[in-house]
């Protein structure tokens, strides 16, 4: 029997791998299965060489707990060690400065084990005593059994083993119990190794019986065995939409799988994320940094051992290979889905109402999609038929341009709220996009970016014909008095309506288009848009909408009302503006007059009397068409039709609006 010391510069590794590795313990097994199955790929090649004379057998490796013991032992049948390979491999760690690296990389420690040839000691996370029980290949090799308490000794003697390969023994720790239930073990080896290329049992149970379908040639395989993957990698899915294989030799070596998945509730993917692979090794599911951001929404496995996945995060964001890997999949993703666009556009625009968050999300957040993107993102308009951006422009180009050059994108997020406005564009041959997904109100800012001389206006935020102004609109025909008497009486007549203000426009549309139209200013709506999808941005969500009450001065009921007002107030109103209009302008006078911009006593005290008869005369001429405007049942009507079409009429205004309709009947 020998004794000796594990050869790391280190007093004592095993405090440091025990302290630091904490949190990510279950990884042990996976390195411990991953040397097995190194060593079972091994005896396969050196008899293929030549090198190894025997028989091969069956190789397999097992993974078995013994509760009454309370060990877990890995098992193969490999090529074995001998003393001297157990002494080069094991006890002289090949790792110097170990304990100073681990500091150093605390947080991200577990990952780093394997990278550095520290995988068989990670077993002593969850050990109190570790054994290596083998026999090595070699002709005439003797067996050995070496053990080891966690204290920088090890002994080494003759072992037992009779067959070829290794036994490691774990003697699991007080705190590790878990490790020796069976269930937790096969949960294990499910998540690590269920695509490893030799068979692993976790007990009787074989536990990668699926084939790492990514490892084939996309020749070989058929729709059927991509969507059939898709399910053994996320059981419960809808199927994929569709799916790219990837397969790269140079200037890195990366296999994998992407596919798109049918996502029902936005963002709920976050749980069925893409796997990373090292040569078929389970790594991780966090795939940020590898991956764009936007492809976060895909699933599938990357496979690359050329992913230094054993180091930090920040350092994987940084590190050039895999940011050519990060662009080399990016442009992948876009050429596929540019290909399936030109092949089976049909299938393309079927598939878009599912794929368009995704497109969206990535024009959005890379630069580089975007600009491949703009030549299969796809518009829908209300009536549901769709077009490239090339398309559109084509389309409404001819019709909908205004006189300064500006073409407009009338766009609707929500077709039946808004169904009045885009009737009343239709009518005028307009086309309206349909514009509710999730991502569409930054998509709506995007494409004004993007695209020249273009402006995006949502359908009701004017009528129709002050959105795209031409030149042959027709004017308001009113006198300033009648424009006086019933911009007050239309503001007057408006109810109170929460968190929301009425400005009185007047705009001369059709006869046949609505008395009055309610519409919302673009640039407000779009900053409270924004604001509800930024928390802290809650000022602007406080804010009460500003709405403009658009009369139709060509609507043959407000000419109605218009001449029963003027008929009944104009007389009266007259003279109260002819004095307003004449005080103004004697206040006027006083003003030019002054020197400095300073008035002298009397002149202020005169213009301080002319004020207050203006206010005065205002205040009589409110009263005046307020007091009229009571006995207008009409008025209110067509206002609260307009509320009504916006579903700004509610409670008490609402059920008085019925009442009047009644009686109006
Ligand atoms: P790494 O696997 O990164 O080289 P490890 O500490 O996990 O580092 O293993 C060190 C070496 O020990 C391996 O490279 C291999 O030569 C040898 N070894 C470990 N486990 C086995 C095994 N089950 N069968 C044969 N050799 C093994």
């Amino acid at each position: 029997m020998a004794k000796g010391t594990i050869g790391v510069t280190t007093e004592n590794i095993f405090p440091v791998i025990k302290k630091f590795l904490y949190s990510d313990h279950e990884i042990f097994l996976r390195e411990l299965v991953s040397n097995a199955v190194d060593a079972s790929q091994k005896i396969r090649t050196l008899s293929s060489f030549g090198e190894f004379k025997g028989e091969v057998g069956e190789l397999k490796v097992t993974v078995s707990v013994d509760k009454e013991k309370g060990t877990l032992t890995v098992s193969d049948h490999g090529i074995g060690m001998t003393a001297e390979d157990i002494d080069k491999y094991i006890n002289q760690i090949a790792f110097s400065g170990a304990e100073e690296f681990l500091a150093k990389y605390k947080d991200t420690a577990s990952s780093i084990i394997g990278h550095f040839g520290l995988g068989f000691y990670s077993a002593f996370m969850v050990a109190k005593k570790v054994e290596i029980n083998s026999l090595s290949y070699k002709e005439g090799a003797e067996p050995v059994l070496w053990s080891c308490d966690g204290s920088p000794e090890f002994e080494m003697e003759k072992g037992t083993r009779t067959e070829r390969g290794t036994d490691i023994v774990l003697y699991i720790d007080d705190e590790s119990k878990e490790f020796l239930e069976q269930a937790r073990i096969d949960t294990l080896l499910r998540k690590y190794c269920r695509f490893l290329p030799i068979p692993v049992y976790s007990g009787e149970t074989l536990i990668n019986a699926l084939e790492p379908m990514w490892m084939k040639k996309p020749s070989e395989l058929t729709d059927e065995d991509y969507i059939k993957f898709y399910h053994e990698l996320y059981p419960g899915q809808d199927d994929p939409l569709f799916w790219i294989h990837l397969n790269v030799d140079y200037p890195f070596t990366l296999t994998g799988i992407l596919y798109f998945p049918k996502i029902k509730n936005n963002f709920e993917v976050t749980k069925n994320r893409i796997q990373l692979y090292c040569n078929q090794v389970f790594v991780t599911d966090s795939v940020e940094g590898v991956v764009p951001e936007f492809m976060m929404l895909l699933q599938g496995v990357i496979d690359s051992p050329d992913i230094p996945l054993n180091v930090s995060r920040s350092y994987l964001q940084s590190d050039s290979a895999v940011k050519k890997i990060s662009s080399y999949i990016t442009k992948k993703v876009s050429s596929r889905l540019d290909e399936l666009f030109r092949n089976d556009r049909k299938n393309f625009e079927q598939k878009w109402p599912d794929i368009r968050i995704f497109i969206e999300y990535g024009m959005l957040t890379d630069e580089k999609f975007c600009d491949a993107a703009m030549k299969f993102a796809l518009l829908e308009d209300t009536d549901h038929h769709f077009f490239t951006l090339e398309e559109y422009k084509t389309l409404v180009e001819p019709n909908q341009t205004e006189k300064d050059g500006n073409i407009v994108y009338l766009y609707t997020t929500d077709p039946v709220a808004q169904y009045t406005y885009i009737k009343a564009a239709a009518d005028k041959g307009y086309s309206v996009l349909l514009m509710d997904g999730q991502l569409d109100t930054h998509f709506v800012g995007l494409l004004e970016r993007k695209l020249e001389k273009t402006r995006m206006v949502r359908v009701d935020s004017d009528v129709i014909d002050r959105i795209i102004r031409k030149d042959n609109n027709s004017s308001v025909n009113l006198t300033p008095t009648q424009r006086n008497i019933l911009s007050t009486l239309f503001q007057s007549s408006t109810p109170d309506v929460e968190k929301a203000n009425f400005y009185v426009e007047f705009e001369a549309l059709s006869a046949n288009d609505m008395p009055i139209v309610i519409t919302q200013n673009e640039y407000m709506r779009r900053m409270k848009d924004m604001a509800a999808m930024q928390p802290g941005m809650d000022f602007y969500g406080e804010m009460p909408d500003s709405y403009s009450l658009v009369v139709n001065t060509a609507s043959p009921l407000v000419e109605k009302i218009n001449e029963a007002a003027t008929a009944a107030l104009a007389d009266k109103i007259k003279p109260l503006e002819d004095s307003i209009d004449a005080d103004n302008a004697k206040i006027e006078e006083l003003r030019k007059n002054a020197k400095d911009g300073k008035l002298d006593a009397e002149s202020q005290q005169q213009t301080d009397e002319l004020m207050a008869a203006v206010g005065k005369a205002r205040d009589e001429q409110q009263a005046m068409i307020k007091d009229y405007g009571k006995d207008q049942p009409l008025v209110r009507q067509i206002i609260d039709l307009a509320l009504l079409g916006n579903g700004l009429l509610k409670g008490r205004d609402l059920n008085e609006f019925i009442t009047r309709s009644v009686q109006l009947l």
